[in-house]
């Protein structure tokens, strides 16, 4: 592109040569019409001083007499259109020359028509090319015709001094009119290119703000007062970018530190937004920029569909959505809702994993329990069935029946209190909460496990050397480390040998139930805690357990915000480590 001034310049340079092109053939008709003129003036004054001469010789004279006065060639050509005289002809055709030769040249007839004629013509005679003037006058009553010559090349010789003159001259005007154009334009760009060059690192990103623009001139000029309204205009915008900007961050703010996952995508489905909860949600590198990336069904099928589906129908759509990642699998609800003015869709994304776990759970557990109770009311449905259909069983028989009878019955008595327990503490009330002597309660909980299991050999360390108080539901937690003391009894090899250690550490309270018996193998121990779960069925069933005692001990300590741990190895022995904050609960 062309810069102002170069534009300038070139319409100048335009128009120089459309002057001079019109110049010329202008320039050669006015030489023609001044040579002319020149011609008639100078015949004019001949004839003035031939008409008063008294007959033909006495012109002739005159003719002579006038010589300095002479055209390059003249002739007087009578009425009777014979030669006269001629300046030229007599000397050059000496004896040929004759007054009898009528003159039939077209300027001459013209004269005697209508006073005056012009022709060019080339003359054999002189050998060159001439412009010929014929003028007629009164001589004595008779119309006589003076003829001039005027050599051609004198014509064009003027002519071309006439258009060299006219090509200088137009030069020398353009020269200094586009100079002078130029000076002037310079002066008045000047402030524009100063406003220019002021906004140029703004325009090319250096700066982050439009700088001031500052002009030398007096605050009156025209430029002074652009500038300062210039400089007003984007003090005003900037502090409209600002207000934006600190509108968007602070919109952005709350996006980021959703816990929901948002993705906005514009009407061709290309991605516009995403918070860092989506991104992970959908285990998404944060290297991976999906701005301006299509949603493909590539990305996730689900969202996909429900991004398209909630655009074409314009309403919002729910749906859920599972997820498996390196870790345990992820629920989601998936909500895609169409955006005002339909330039896209909004995708949010919920973590609903507890929601969902807790459902599985409570599915799980009610599974497990009628699988449990069911056991114990088939046998028991059995045994009875046999009684009934055979009245006359021997009296021993009967008994036999009858204790199994009732153990079973006892069994699911155990269950159902395992389960009536777990489903209490679901809810731990406030009002339950007691300061708790830790010492007395592991005593209390050795001496109970010691009736069930007198070989058991129970021994309670204190580590620290005072009392151990802790704020706590008494009944639950003496539950649990019955539980733990009893599986130690339980799972060891008569007889049992258990260690029961309490430390105080402060902040924490550390109790460690530590065995030698039978262990727990390596691929078990994470899921010892899980409701229902047991190592070997048989011997939990004979030990009259059901896999939900260390379950009922862990939501216990997590009750109280403490933590359960086991180690162990097989035919070695377990240790059950116990941590319990002590503080208000
Ligand atoms: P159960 O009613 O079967 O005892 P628990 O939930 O109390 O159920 O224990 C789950 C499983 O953990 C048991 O079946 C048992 O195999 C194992 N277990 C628990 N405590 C011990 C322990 N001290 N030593 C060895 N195994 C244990």
């Amino acid at each position: 592109m062309l810069n102002f001034r170069s534009k300038i310049l070139i319409s100048f340079i335009i128009a120089f040569i459309i002057i001079i092109g019109l110049m010329f053939p202008f320039t050669a008709s006015t030489v023609r019409k001044i040579s002319y003129n020149a011609m008639e003036l100078r015949s004019e004054e001949l004839i003035a001083k031939l008409i008063s001469a008294p007959n033909n010789d006495a012109l002739v004279r005159r003719l002579k007499e006038q010589k300095a006065l002479f055209f390059f060639r003249i002739s007087v050509i009578t009425d009777e259109r014979k030669v006269l005289y001629d300046s030229h002809t007599k000397r050059l055709l000496g004896n040929r020359f004759s007054q009898e030769y009528t003159v039939d040249h077209p300027e001459v007839l013209e004269a005697f028509k209508n006073g005056i004629g012009y022709s060019e013509d080339y003359s054999e005679l002189l050998g060159q090319k001439f412009s010929y003037f014929a003028k007629a006058f009164d001589f004595h009553g008779k119309t006589y015709v003076l003829r001039t010559a005027f050599p051609y090349k004198y014509m064009t010789d003027l002519t071309h001094d006439f258009e060299i003159g006219i090509i200088g001259m137009t030069t020398v005007i353009l020269l200094l009119f586009s100079s002078m154009t130029l000076f002037i334009i310079n002066h008045l760009t000047k402030p524009i290119q100063q406003i220019i060059n002021a906004v140029k690192p703004y325009q090319e990103g250096r700066v982050d703000t439009l700088p001031e623009i500052k002009i030398n001139r007096s605050p009156s000029d025209e430029f002074h007062k652009l500038a300062e309204t210039l400089n007003s205009l984007s003090t005003r915008i900037q502090k409209h970018i600002e207000v934006l900007t600190l509108e968007r961050n602070e919109k952005r703010a709350i996006l980021e530190s959703l816990v929901e996952g948002v993705i906005a995508i514009d009407s061709y489905m290309n991605i516009t937004y995403t918070n860092q909860s989506a991104l992970n949600f959908l285990n998404i590198d944060i290297e991976d920029n999906l701005i301006n990336h299509e949603f493909t069904s590539e990305l996730e099928p689900k969202c996909y569909q429900l991004l398209r589906s909630c655009q074409q129908l314009k309403k919002p759509l729910t749906d859920t959505l599972e997820i498996q990642q390196e870790g345990p699998k992820i629920y989601l609800d998936i909500v895609a809702a169409p955006k005002k003015g339909n330039t896209g869709a909004i995708l949010v994304l919920q973590d609903k994993t507890s929601h969902y776990r807790i459902l599985e759970m409570r599915k799980d557990f009610i599974a497990n329990a009628s699988h449990e109770l069911k056991t114990p009311i088939t046998i028991i449905r059995g045994f009875a069935e046999t009684l009934h259909d055979n009245p006359d069983l021997p009296q021993e028989t009967t008994v036999l029946i009858t204790e199994k009878i009732v153990r079973n019955c006892k069994r699911m008595t155990n269950l159902i209190k395992d389960f009536l327990t777990l489903a209490d503490i679901e809810k731990l009330p406030e009002s339950r909460l007691s300061e708790c002597n830790m010492i007395e309660m592991i005593n209390y909980c050795r001496e109970m496990i010691g009736n069930v299991h007198p070989d058991a050999k129970i021994t309670v360390n204190n580590l620290t050397q005072h009392e151990i108080f802790l704020q706590a539901d008494y009944s639950l937690l003496e539950l649990a480390f019955m539980n733990l003391i009893e599986n130690a009894a339980k799972y060891s090899t008569p007889p049992a040998q258990i260690e029961v250690t309490l430390e105080d550490l402060g902040k924490m309270i550390r109790i460690k139930i530590i065995d030698k018996g039978i262990g727990i193998p390596e691929a078990d121990l994470e899921h010892v805690f899980e409701r229902f779960y047991t190592v070997n069925k048989a011997h939990s069933q004979k030990m009259g357990g059901s896999g939900l005692g260390l379950s009922i001990v862990r939501t216990i300590i997590d009750k109280h915000y403490g933590k359960i741990n086991v180690s162990s190895k097989v035919g070695v022995g377990s240790t059950f480590t116990v941590l319990l904050p002590r503080r208000e609960i």
